[in-house]
C-alpha cells in the first residue's frame, strides 16, 4: 500500500497547472504520466547567463546585454529573418529572428527604449548577433534566472515548458522521512533528499550535471538502494520458501565417475555452492555463470543426479531444440548410467512419441526431463518436481521459468532454480541484474584447451582466407563462416550470406551449410546437425549460430564484417572454437572495399585479439564504449534507472547492495523508524519486475 506521504507525488501529470490535453501526451512521453516523473526527470544541460558587453561578448556563450534598441530592419523578401540592431556603449548587438511578426517584435523592442537581451552569442561578419533572444525590461531584471536547467525537449514540447512543469511538481514535492543512515550521508556529504531534489533542478553550472555531482549521487544512491531493496526482498522471500532437502547420493557417485574429465576447481567449487544450497531446506536460486565452454553442464548434470539421489525429480531446459538435443545425447546416458531415466521433450515430438514420455514424467518413472519451451506446457506433469535447471536463462523470460517451477509439488515446497548464462558480465552489472541470485562463477576453463589464435584482417584479403581456409578443410577441419546482419533489408543480407555460400561452394569445392534466421527451425536445426556430426565441413552463418553448441572438430571461425558486432558477441562467436584438441584460429574481417577502420573500431578488436577471457572483454567494452548500453542489456532486462549510471557510481551500487540485504537482515517488516522510512522509499520507486533485474 503507498504511503499516504506520497499522494501529492502520484497525482496525474494531468493535475498540474499548464498540462492541458494538448501537451499531456508530450509531457507522458518525456516524463511519464505521474507528478514522480516529471521531478525524476534529470535535465540535461544547462544555461549559464553571463553579462556581457558588445566589446567583450564571448562567441558561442550565453550572454546578457543590457542594450538601447536603434532600428528594425524588416525582410524585403518573404523568408529573409527580421533583426534589430541594438547598441550599448561598446557597440552594436543584432538580434535575428527567422519567422515570426515584425509588428510583435517591434512592440516588444520599441525604439530608443533600453532592454535586457538574452542568448546565445554569435558573430557574423565580426558583429554580434544573437538569433532569437530572450528580452527582458529593466524592471524584470531581479526576475532573470542566471542559470536554467535545460530538459530533453520532444517535438512540440520544448525544454522551456518542461522547465514550468517541473518547477510546478517541484511545489508537490513534500519533505519526505529520511530512509538513509545519517552517519553514511554524513560521510558522503549527501543533502537531503528533498534539497537534492532542488539542487537537481537547479544546476548552477556544468558540474552539477556530472553523475559526480553530490545532489545526484544522493538520488542515484536513493534509486540504486531502492532496487536493491526489490532484489534483497524477493531473495529473502525465496529463502523463507521451503524448499525439498536434496543430497548427493549413489547416483550422484555413478555420474562423477561416468564424466570423461576430473572437475576442475571451479566446476568442483560451483557443485559444492549448489549442493550447499540444496540440502539447506530453503529454495535455490542461484546463477552459474562461466564463459562458454568453461563446463558448466557437467555442474548441472551433477545436480540432476543428486535429485534423482534424493527421489526427486528435475528438469533441465534450453532455448533450441538443437541444444537440448545435444543435452540429451551427452547426459542421456551417463545418467541411465547411473540409474538414472532421462526423456527429451521437444517441440519436434508427435502426440504418439510424447505421451509414454509425459506418462513416465507423471508417474516419476523418468527422473529428468530435458527439453525446449515444451517442458513448461500444461500436459507436462510431474510426481515430485525438486529442481529446475535454465540452460542461456536470458534466452526465457520470467514467466517461462515460473511456470516451470509452478509445477512443483506444492507439498514438497518450492522448486530450487539453477540458471546459467555464458554472457559474460562486469561484476556490478550483475548486481544490478541479478542481485536476487547468489551466483557462482566458472573462472576457469577446463584443461587441454588450445587458445584460439585471432587475427584480424581487412576484408580485402578475403581471398587469402579462402585459400588457406580450403587448406585446413583439406586436413579434415570444420569452420564457421559468419555473414551478420548489416544490410539495409534482411532479404538483401540473406542474399549476401546465400552468395557468400554459393562462392565458398564454388572456390572450395565443399558442402556448404546455409543457416540463417529465417530459415523455419526445423531446417536450420537440419543444417546445424550436419555441421555438428562432421557431414558438412564448412557452415555459413548468420549470427544464428547457437550460442552453446559444441563441435570439438570444429577449429577456425572467419567472422565478415567484424567491427559491426558487439564485443561480446564476437566473443561468444568465437568461443564455438578453441574447443576440442586442435590448434584453433579466429579471423575478424573489417570494413567492405577500402574503409578504413575507425580507432576505436581498432582497439575494440584489438581487444579480442588480445584476450580470451570473456569478463576482461566485458569490462573492455563496457570502458570503450563509456556506458551506455554496452551489452545490449537494455533488452535482457537490464533496469531502467533515471539517475543513476552503474559504471560511474559503481561504488554507491556495491554500498546499496550491502546496506539493503543488512537492513532486511535486522529489520525484515521495516519496522524501525528509519524501516518505515525505507517503506516509503520503496513505494516512491516502485521497482517492478518488468522495470528489469532478471528478477
Ligand atoms: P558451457 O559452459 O559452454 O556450457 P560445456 O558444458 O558445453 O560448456 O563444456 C564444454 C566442453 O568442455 C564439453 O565438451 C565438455 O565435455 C568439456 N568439459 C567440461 N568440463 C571439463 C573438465 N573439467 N575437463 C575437461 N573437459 C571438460
Ligand atoms: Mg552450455
Amino acid at each position: 500500500m503507498r504511503p499516504q506521504i506520497l499522494f501529492p507525488l502520484f497525482a496525474e501529470v494531468s493535475s498540474l497547472k499548464g498540462v492541458g490535453p494538448k501537451v499531456l501526451p508530450l509531457v507522458q512521453k518525456v516524463a511519464g504520466p505521474l507528478v514522480r516523473d516529471l521531478l525524476f526527470l534529470p535535465p540535461s544541460g544547462v544555461v549559464v547567463r553571463r553579462p556581457m558587453t558588445a566589446a567583450n561578448a564571448t562567441e558561442g556563450s550565453v550572454g546578457l546585454f543590457e542594450v538601447m534598441i536603434d532600428r528594425l530592419f524588416v525582410p524585403g523578401k518573404p523568408g529573409a529573418p527580421i533583426k534589430v540592431r541594438a547598441s550599448d556603449e561598446t557597440g552594436f548587438v543584432h538580434l535575428i529572428w527567422f519567422g515570426g511578426s515584425a509588428q510583435h517584435i517591434e512592440r516588444l523592442l520599441p525604439k530608443g527604449q533600453t532592454r535586457i537581451v538574452s542568448g546565445k552569442v554569435e558573430r557574423f561578419n565580426n558583429e554580434v548577433q544573437i538569433v532569437h533572444p530572450d528580452i527582458f525590461k529593466p524592471d524584470e531584471a531581479d526576475d532573470i534566472a542566471m542559470t536554467e536547467p535545460v530538459y530533453p525537449a520532444t517535438q512540440g514540447l520544448t525544454s522551456r515548458q518542461i522547465r514550468k512543469f517541473v518547477q510546478g511538481a517541484m511545489e508537490h514535492a513534500v519533505d519526505l522521512p529520511e530512509w538513509q543512515d545519517p552517519a553514511w550521508l554524513e560521510r558522503q556529504r549527501f543533502p537531503a533528499w528533498h534539497a537534492a531534489l532542488e539542487r537537481l533542478h537547479a544546476p548552477q553550472g556544468e558540474p552539477d550535471l556530472a553523475p559526480e555531482a553530490v545532489a545526484r549521487q544522493r538520488l542515484a544512491y536513493d534509486e540504486l538502494f531502492a532496487h536493491q531493496l526489490a532484489l534483497a526482498r524477493r531473495r529473502r522471500a525465496r529463502q523463507i520458501t521451503p524448499a525439498p532437502v536434496i543430497r548427493p547420493g549413489e547416483a550422484s557417485e555413478r555420474l562423477l565417475a561416468a564424466l570423461p574429465f576430473t572437475l576442475t576447481g571451479a566446476q568442483a567449487q560451483a557443485v559444492e555452492d549448489i549442493r550447499r544450497d540444496l540440502a539447506s531446506g530453503e529454495q535455490m536460486g542461484r546463477l552459474l555463470q562461466g564463459d562458454v565452454g568453461s563446463g558448466k553442464t557437467a555442474v548441472a548434470a551433477l545436480a540432476l543426479a543428486d535429485a534423482a539421489a534424493s527421489g526427486f525429480q528435475s528438469a533441465l531446459m534450453a532455448p533450441t531444440e538443437i541444444l537440448a538435443r545435444q543435452h540429451y545425447q551427452r547426459l542421456a546416458p551417463m545418467l541411465e548410467g547411473a540409474g538414472v531415466t532421462a526423456v527429451l521433450l521437444t517441440g519436434r515430438d508427435t502426440q504418439a512419441e510424447r505421451r509414454p514420455k509425459l506418462a513416465a514424467l507423471a508417474s516419476g518413472e523418468a527422473q529428468v526431463a530435458i527439453g525446449t519451451h515444451a517442458l513448461f506446457q500444461d500436459a507436462v506433469r510431474f510426481d515430485r518436481l525438486a529442481l529446475a535447471v535454465i540452460d542461456e536463462q536470458h534466452r526465457f523470460g520470467v514467466n517461462e521459468r515460473q511456470r516451470l517451477q509452478a509445477k512443483g509439488d506444492p507439498r514438497t515446497g518450492g522448486v530450487h532454480l539453477l540458471t546459467m548464462s555464458a554472457t559474460p558480465i562486469p561484476r556490478t552489472l550483475e548486481l544490478t541484474q541479478y542481485g536476487e541470485l547468489d551466483v557462482s562463477r566458472l573462472t576457469e576453463k577446463p584443461p587441454g584447451r588450445t587458445p584460439v589464435t585471432t587475427a584480424v584482417l581487412p576484408q580485402a584479403r578475403i581471398g587469402e582466407v579462402a585459400k588457406r581456409l580450403k587448406a585446413a578443410l583439406d586436413t579434415g577441419a570444420q569452420a564457421y563462416w559468419i555473414c551478420p546482419l548489416v544490410a539495409e533489408s534482411e532479404a538483401s543480407d540473406l542474399a549476401a550470406a546465400e552468395a557468400r555460400a554459393a562462392d565458398l561452394r564454388r572456390i572450395l569445392q565443399v558442402e556448404v551449410g546455409l543457416a540463417h534466421g529465417q530459415m523455419p527451425g526445423a531446417e536450420r536445426e537440419a543444417v546445424m546437425a550436419d555441421f555438428a556430426d562432421g557431414r558438412t565441413p564448412l557452415l555459413v552463418a548468420t549470427t544464428v549460430v547457437e550460442v552453446g553448441v559444441d563441435v570439438p572438430n570444429a577449429s577456425i571461425m572467419v567472422i565478415e564484417h567484424a567491427d559491426r558486432f558487439g564485443l561480446a558477441q564476437l566473443h561468444q562467436l568465437r568461443g564455438r572454437v578453441g574447443r576440442g584438441a586442435k590448434a584453433s584460429t579466429c579471423l575478424l574481417l573489417y570494413g567492405g572495399g577500402d574503409d578504413g577502420l575507425g580507432e576505436t573500431a581498432k582497439l575494440r578488436l584489438e581487444t579480442l585479439r588480445r584476450t580470451e577471457d570473456g569478463f576482461e572483454i566485458a569490462e573492455e567494452d563496457f570502458r570503450l564504449r563509456g556506458g551506455g548500453d554496452p551489452l545490449g542489456l537494455k533488452q535482457s532486462g537490464f533496469p531502467a534507472y533515471r539517475f543513476a549510471d552503474p559504471i560511474r557510481h559503481r561504488s554507491l551500487l556495491l554500498a546499496a547492495a550491502d546496506d539493503a540485504r543488512l537492513v532486511l537482515g535486522r529489520d525484515p517488516d521495516l519496522t524501525s523508524p528509519r524501516g518505515e522510512a525505507i517503506r516509503v522509499l520503496e513505494a516512491l520507486f516502485d521497482w517492478k519486475a518488468d522495470r528489469g533485474g532478471a528478477d
